[in-house]
């Protein structure tokens, strides 16, 4: 099967951080002998620079065609005043959107060697590894009736959480299957004592459980006691699942667990496609970080790390991903720097570039 990639790099770092992905790309063609058909377009303000919007109907046509989009960042000071609808972040919504990526998943994963970077004690989040699934096309931020009202005299302001059962069940086994992936775990959070979606939620997980994934390990637990959880003992969770509100804040809280910003990938999946592969699209965390663009500066790690669950989640090559994952781990163990990473023990910072040569010089050691 041929391996199809759309490239977004987008604004701000996102061309910078991309560049090291390339090269990445690159050193699996040759080393590996693992082809990718790359494409690269534009998004976000670069794609309204050049055609009047974020995102052209063509480069989203082939965004449904393709069977991995990996997008750096969008947006910068110089896009801020256009109107709403031009904004490049639409773009990056539409994608979402017309792609219907219903699970968001993001990591939080502890690189031991910087574990001090964590709020959190050594102990708690050295070699963490857990992975938030969170349900991204509905619930409390799309639910109608939603508004600002007129009633009794005064404003009410009104959003409404709902969940179909095909919402659920769909997300759910998206959890399910990358848990068989990984530690074969899956904890589901929501309010089922106090919200009825909550209590739906709750039974169709179980129904998906019991009929299709016997096999794996599920629990239950209140989205509340799950925050208390995630600070006090991250390691006991492997797959948390839990709807677009709750994962919004759990998985910003999982995310803090392991320290900086340059290091947080992401994925948001859909439906499986013709050839089984599920719709996908991948990108880091963080943003176009106007304040270092074009400098390089920037931690190109994230991108790389997005760049490996795509490895994983959409080529079925996890024992390549490891190989990538490891390669950035050895390179912080060995104490390479970018500036975004330098703690209080000082030392000179690697740029961007200089990251990547690293990340290639551990992939080749790894052979
Ligand atoms: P940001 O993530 O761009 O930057 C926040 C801080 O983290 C900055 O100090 C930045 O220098 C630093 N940082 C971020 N990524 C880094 C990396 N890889 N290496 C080193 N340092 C890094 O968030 P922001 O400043 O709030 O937003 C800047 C622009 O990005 C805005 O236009 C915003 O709308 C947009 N944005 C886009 C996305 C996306 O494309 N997914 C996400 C968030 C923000």
């Amino acid at each position: 099967m041929t391996n199809t990639l759309l490239i977004l790099p987008g604004d701000g770092i996102g061309p910078e951080v991309m560049a090291e992905v390339h090269r990445i790309i690159d050193w699996y063609g040759t080393k590996r002998d693992l082809k990718f058909e790359v494409t690269e377009d534009l998004v976000g303000g670069a794609a309204y620079d050049a055609h009047g919007k974020p995102l052209s109907d063509a480069t989203m046509a082939k965004a449904q065609e393709v069977d991995a989009v990996l997008l750096g960042a969008v947006g910068g000071p110089k896009y801020d005043t256009l109107d709403f609808s031009l904004k490049p972040e639409r773009g990056l919504l539409r994608l979402r959107k017309e792609m219907d990526l219903f699970a968001n998943l993001r990591p939080a994963q502890c690189f031991d060697a910087l574990a001090d970077f964590s709020s959190l004690k050594r102990d708690v989040v050295s070699g963490l590894d857990i992975m938030i699934v969170r349900e991204l096309t509905s619930g409390i931020y799309f639910g109608e009736p939603r508004g600002i009202i007129e009633e009794g005299g005064q404003r009410v302001g009104l959003n409404t959480q709902r969940y179909t059962e095909a919402e659920i069940d769909r997300v759910a086994r998206s959890a399910f299957e990358l848990a068989r992936k990984r530690g074969n775990k899956v904890c589901s959070m929501e309010k089922a004592n106090v919200m009825e979606s909550g209590i739906l939620w709750r039974e169709v997980v179980q129904k998906v459980h019991d009929e299709s994934y016997p096999d794996v390990e599920l629990s239950h637990m209140y989205a509340d006691a799950g925050g208390m959880q995630l600070c006090r003992w991250p390691k006991q969770f492997d797959v948390i699942l839990t709807d677009n509100l709750f994962g919004d804040l759990l998985s910003d809280v999982a995310a803090m667990l392991t320290g900086s910003l340059g290091m947080l990938p992401s994925a948001s999946l859909g439906a499986p496609m013709e050839n089984g592969r599920p719709k996908a699209m991948y990108e880091p965390v963080h943003g176009s970080a106007p304040d270092i663009a074009g400098q390089g500066k920037a931690n190109p790690i994230a991108c790389i790390l997005s760049f490996a669950m795509a490895l994983r989640y959409s080529f079925d090559e996890g024992a390549e991903a490891t190989r990538l994952e490891k390669a950035v781990e050895k390179v912080l163990g060995d104490g390479v720097r970018t500036a975004d990473l330098m703690g209080a023990e000082g030392g000179t910072p690697v740029s961007t570039a200089q990251m990547g040569d690293a990340i290639l010089a551990a992939l080749d050691a790894s052979l």
